[in-house]
């Protein structure tokens, strides 16, 4: 169990930037990863793969 663990590991939703959906939730190291991930992913509503933004919410 990770109950109340703190670390520069966080999850992030990834939206897709044509129709908003979030597809998939992901983590990042902050430490390791300062910037934005920006990724090319499928989107299952697009029906294509679309390029996915980082955010910080998860639903
Ligand atoms: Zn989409």
């Amino acid at each position: 169990m990770a109950k109340g663990k703190k670390g520069p590991r966080q999850a992030f939703g990834l939206k897709c930037s044509v129709c908003g959906m979030f597809n998939y939730i992901t983590q990042r190291n902050k430490i390791n990863t300062p910037e934005k991930l920006k990724l090319r992913k499928y989107c299952k509503t697009c029906r294509k793969p679309t390029e996915h933004k980082e955010s910080s919410k998860l639903k």
